[in-house]
Formats: structure tokens, sequence, C-alpha cells
């Protein structure tokens, strides 16, 4: 199904609207001979609620009034404002312990979009088997169990959130935050209310604070790997579709954050987390060009390899122009991968066709030579 997903993720035109770009991956998977008709409808499914997601987050759908709260409300089943009102009334019920941080959840809480986008404040005491990971440039990285887990559903009825129950997430230790200057404050706040808009990021759950550093901590959805530690495992095996994948998929992330003018300023291959589950990248907040590099040639700005395609090599030498202004940006990028992936696919169909038509050349005249030995037995 992985193969299916970046087949048609290499084709889909970035500037057609949501609903032209749903339309197209549904004809995409129903063409697709390699997966069965289970296959094809989850992942139909799976699209529609992704799209549906994206169209509420960005007003996009059609209001309808809650039946209960009679206000026009844009998520469907669940009424964004309820769910809002409900945390509203809850503000009083926890605090970091910071009025400044308090005020950022609570924003974020007040401005959701998708309900199920929830940020909040979690205390320490919440998570169990705490263990140290790794450590990144910004300070150490945790695994641990959230034992209540994230909001997961809105009880209409008796008007509550209910939580998904006990899993797994990654605790971000943030270095020096246990006194919040102005640019941690600026990039938690980035982080959090990016969530709200959801999707381009590294899913941020919301907030902890260590008790022993008293520094404080993202608390992530827990991915598989990030892109470096991918790279140097898969590097050699990955096909040039895959690679194309992965360049689309941190492109289009990069061009929707860019279009709400933030920059990320520090992307690299550290910051790009892999689901294999879901066959999926994400960017862990925080020039997007570098990265072509790393992806298409498997390391650190290298001599360009001979076996990299003319028009990707083309594309790098574009991104290491000495004037930042000439260099293409994360949607040109994009596009421009998906007309090289488009290239590809129709010389390889073209060789396909030559092929069938040479073999089939060849079986004809197979088929005719039985009938001429049966004449002669005759
Ligand atoms: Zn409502």
């Amino acid at each position: 199904m992985s193969i299916a997903k970046e087949k048609a993720y290499l084709s889909v035109d970035i500037n057609s609207d949501l609903s032209q770009q749903l339309e197209f991956y549904k004809k995409a998977y129903k063409k697709d001979k390699s997966l069965t008709i289970t296959e094809k409808n989850y992942m139909i499914d799976d699209v529609r609620k992704y799209y549906n997601k994206l169209k509420v987050s960005q007003r996009l759908s059609e209001p309808r009034e809650c039946d209960y709260c009679k206000r026009l409300r844009y998520d469907v089943p669940k009424c964004e404002l309820c769910v809002r009102d409900y945390l509203k009334n809850n503000f009083g019920k926890w605090t970091s312990g910071n009025t400044e941080i308090d005020k950022l959840i609570q924003y974020c809480q007040f401005e959701i979009s998708v309900s199920s986008y929830v940020i909040e404040w979690i205390e320490y005491e919440k998570f169990k088997n705490v263990q140290y990971k790794t450590k990144g440039g910004f300070g150490k990285i945790f695994t641990a169990t959230w034992i209540d887990g994230r909001y997961a559903a809105w009880n209409a009825k008796k008007r509550l959130l209910t939580r998904f129950g006990p899993h797994d997430v990654i605790l971000k230790r943030l270095n020096d935050s246990a006194n919040i200057n102005d640019d941690w404050y600026q990039e938690a706040k980035t982080h959090l209310t990016f969530d709200v808009i959801g999707n381009y990021l590294v899913r941020c759950y919301g907030l902890t604070r260590d008790p022993e550093t008293f520094d404080y901590m993202l608390v992530l959805f827990p991915y598989d790997c990030d892109l470096r530690q991918y790279l140097f495992e898969n590097s050699s095996s990955l096909s040039l579709n895959q690679k194309y994948y992965i360049i689309r998929r941190l492109c289009y992330s990069l061009h929707e954050i860019h279009k709400r003018d933030v920059v990320h300023k520090d992307l690299h291959s550290g910051n790009i987390l892999f689901r294999k589950r879901y066959n999926e990248w994400k960017i862990k907040k925080k020039d997007d060009r570098d990265l072509l590099f790393e992806i298409a040639l498997g390391g650190l700005r290298p001599e360009i390899p001979e076996n990299i395609p003319f028009g990707c090599v083309k594309l790098i030498q574009q991104c290491w122009d000495a004037k930042p202004e000439n260099r293409p940006d994360a949607s040109i990028i994009f596009q421009e991968i998906g007309r090289l992936h488009n290239q590809r696919r129709s010389k390889i169909k073209i060789i396909i066709a030559k092929v069938k038509k040479f073999y089939g050349k060849i079986l004809s005249k197979k088929k005719q030579k039985p009938r001429c030995r049966r004449k002669r037995v005759e």
C-alpha cells in the first residue's frame, strides 16, 4: 500500500485545490492494479479523512449548525465550539506554574479548529517508563508512556472529551527553558500554535516540566526514526521514486509552513521524523534546500554521483546558487520533482510497450508453429 501511496503522491498537483487533490487520489487508488478492493477502499477512506481534516482546519468546508449550541461549526461530527467551551471551563483546573505558558496553552485551546488536535499542560507524573533516548542540539530526548493518553473523542451526551488511554510519546527537553526567555517562548509558541493548524509538523500534544531540572518538555507523537538514521540504514536500497517521495512530502509541508510566513531556520535530517506504519514524514519545528542534497545524494554536499538523473542534478545545482534569491523555493522543488517523476514514468511506459511489442511478435510466431507441426503429422 505504501508503494501505491508513493506513486499517487508523486503525481499530485500542489497548486490544485483540496477537492481536486482528493479526487486525484481517489482515481489513482481506484486505478492501481497492485491494490485489492479492500485496500483500495481503506486508502480512499483514509485520504478522505485526511482531506476533510485539512478542509476543516482551513475553513474550506461548509459550516453546519450544531444540534447542541446552535452555532455554526466546521468540524463534523464533533463541534469545535462545544469542545472549546469545555476546555475553557477547565482553565482553572490546571496550571503550568507560569502565567505566560498558561496563556499560551489557553490560546491554543481556544483557537482549535480540529477538535482532535488539543494542546494541553500535562503534569509530569502522568508519564511512566521515562527513558533517555538520545541527545540533540536543543536538549535531551526521552521516550515515555502517557498514562491517560491524548484526548481522543468528544462525548456529546456527557459534554466531555474522553481520552485514548495509555500510549507512547516522545519527551523533548528544551535546554535552559527553566527561565523562559523571549526566543524560547516564541519558538514554543510557533510549535504549539502550528499544531492548531495541524498536519504539517510533528504532532505535539502539549508541554510538561522536568521535576529535576525544571526545564520544559514538548510532548510529541512517537516517530520511529529521523531522516538521518533512515538514510544511514536504507540509502543504498532506496529507489529513485522513494527518494522523490520523501523530497516531495517535505517540500509540501515546507510550502504550507512558508505560506503562513513562518520559516523553519534549522531544517536538517535530524529534525525530520518518519512513521513507518503510515509511510509518513513530518518536520520537527524549526533553508530547506540543503535537504535535497541529503536525500538525493544520501549524505552531506558531496560530489554529485553519475547515477543521479540530469534533471535532479540541475535542481541541486540551482539550490547551491551563491545568491539565495536565485534558489528555488519549496513549491518549485515539489513541482520539479513531480515533473521528473512523470517524465521517468513516461519513458518507462515507452520501454515496457516496446518490450511487449517485441515479445508479442515472438509469441505470435510461436503460436503459429504448432499448427504447422500438426499439419506435418496429418
Ligand atoms: Zn456546539
